[in-house]
């Protein structure tokens, strides 16, 4: 993961969370309406990161906000594993997932994947409206904000 800075106050090793964030929106198709709705509520705050979605979120988001968006593919068609791709390479500092609690995916491999290197790699997450809110409306968002990294050294150095 490049851009690592080391924290002032500690020698944990972090990353640095622009300002300028870049969010991944992702929802599940019985919760699209849930996000778009949450999305046309938090447009001006939207507008100002840099946005990523899957597919059929992206598409939905773009006509809805006219704010451009960074199209991966489909969640089940690889769209799901793009955006936990992007995270492990730091590409991506927050995640909205809408997913769908009541409804089995053909992609639920791909569910438990993203949600699982979100936590691997410190990523916040907000996986319904609530969360969202808070997230969004966080003072945290306006600046620049230092991730702590875990520490993945013993495990990768560990004999095998
Ligand atoms: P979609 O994918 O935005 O292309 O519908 C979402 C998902 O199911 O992960």
């Amino acid at each position: 993961m490049g851009d690592t800075l080391v924290n002032p106050t500690t020698t944990e090793p972090t990353v640095s969370m622009p300002p300028k964030k870049r969010i991944a929106l992702v929802a599940h198709d019985h919760k699209k309406a849930d996000l778009l709705e949450w999305a046309r509520f938090n447009r001006e705050l939207l507008a100002q990161h840099i946005l990523y979605a899957t597919g059929t979120t992206g598409r939905i988001l773009e006509e809805a906000l006219g704010l451009p968006i960074i199209k991966l593919q489909s969640g089940p068609l690889g769209g799901d594993q793009q955006v936990g791709a992007k995270i492990a390479e730091g590409e991506i500092d927050f995640l909205i997932f809408f997913w769908d609690p009541l409804e089995p995916q053909p992609h639920d491999p791909d569910v438990k994947a993203l949600l699982r290197i979100a936590v691997v790699w410190n990523i916040p997450i907000a996986c319904n409206r609530a969360s969202a809110d808070f997230i969004i409306s966080s003072p945290l968002m306006q600046g620049e904000y230092r991730r702590r990294l875990p520490d993945y050294s013993d495990y990768i150095q560990r004999a095998v």
